[in-house]
């Protein structure tokens, strides 16, 4: 585990929004882990039971099944709660194009109905995913955090409330937040079905099945795509911090290095061509690019580093490697 070297206290009790999700199950499964008691409340609107079949049966562990549209809801929640890990929300910008309205009930009233309730049960702080989209159209590299540009999604806007609504809560009110800017985050437990799947669980799938991922554009668009340990690494730091001036503010969380589409497609044709030979001849198709999306994302992860101690160990080839046995151990059929 990546937070071997940081210390967490086992007496808090952490509340994980979204935590049947694919960032929400991991965070959980690593604080139950450093035997901390987890609360996770999550309406399984994209969660999947399955991401925390094995932790019911876990003492530390109470699942709440609940809305965060629900201001009681939340309030419960966070009755007693020292810290909230505030991961719910409807990801996709292509989703957030074709229902803006639920995507802004659920990211941005949610969102603030989580805050009144950390704030009304003292929590000690409250720390939330926020994301890479808040750079919206900024053509800056890498992406540092104090400069961003105009939002290019419903979702883009409703993150970037996040962080304007976080803000005030902390200068208002007192209540400490950190948000954590999620860079394409991929690795086990991300859905790879549906509509609205990320790109490397998609392609993953499609390759174990022998048909052709369809990149969108040439291949040449790139991201900074983030190991799930990274984030999980990047969380327990920020609960963990003690200098108040790590606090109320925002985090790049990635790796700091960007890969195209193209090279992520070879990436992953290797790895999974170890479990089966006739992964390699697989043909990659070639399709329009996709309205909201960004050429390229990459981001300075200095911010973290400085304040944070934040070290991500996982590059994408190590996180890749790992994912792509994860799926084939659990999901090929
Ligand atoms: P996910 O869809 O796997 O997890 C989200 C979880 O929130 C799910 O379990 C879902 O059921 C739950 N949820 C949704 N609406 C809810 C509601 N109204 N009440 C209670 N629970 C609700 O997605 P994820 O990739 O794990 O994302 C977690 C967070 O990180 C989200 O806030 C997302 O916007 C953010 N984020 C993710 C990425 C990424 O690359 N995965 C990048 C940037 C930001």
């Amino acid at each position: 585990m990546t937070n071997k070297k940081l210390h967490l206290d086992p007496k808090y009790c952490i509340l994980v929004t979204g935590g049947a999700g694919f960032i929400g199950s991991n965070l959980c499964i690593t604080l139950l882990n450093n035997g901390n008691k987890v609360r996770c409340l999550d309406n399984f609107a994209t969660g999947k039971l399955d991401n925390i079949n094995a932790l019911l049966s876990n003492p530390n562990f109470t699942l709440i099944e609940g809305d965060i549209r629900d201001i009681e809801v939340c309030k419960s929640a966070c009755k007693e709660v020292d810290y909230v890990l505030h991961q719910a929300a409807l990801g996709s910008v292509p989703r957030s194009i074709k229902d803006p309205i639920t995507s802004n009930d659920v990211n941005v009233s949610g969102f603030l109905n989580m805050l009144v309730a950390a704030r009304d049960c003292s929590v000690k702080r409250f720390i939330y995913a926020a994301s890479s989209s808040t750079y919206g159209d900024s053509e800056n590299m890498p992406k540092i955090e104090d400069v961003i540009g105009k939002p290019l999604s419903p979702y883009a806007i409703t993150k970037y409330v996040n962080e304007l609504y976080a803000n005030i809560f902390s200068t208002t009110y007192g209540l400490e937040t950190i948000g954590l800017r999620y860079f394409n985050v991929f690795g086990r437990h991300q859905d790879p079905n549906g509509a609205y799947a990320a790109v490397i669980p998609k392609f993953v799938m499609q390759l174990m099945n022998h048909e052709s991922p369809i990149i969108n554009g040439d291949g040449t668009y790139s991201r900074d795509f983030t190991y799930i340990e990274n984030v999980v690494q990047m969380n327990i730091r920020a609960i963990a911090a003690t200098d108040k001036k790590a606090t109320n503010t925002v985090y790049n969380v990635a790796y700091g290095e960007r890969t195209d589409l193209n090279e992520l497609v070879a990436l992953l044709k290797e790895y999974l061509s170890v479990f089966d030979s006739k992964i390699s001849e697989v043909q990659i198709k070639y399709g329009p690019t996709r309205q909201g999306d960004v050429p390229h994302s990459l981001a300075s992860i200095e911010k973290a580093k400085t304040l944070l101690e934040y070290h991500p160990e996982y590059d994408i080839k190590k996180g890749l490697k790992e994912a792509t046995t994860w799926y084939w151990q659990n999901l090929k059929q």
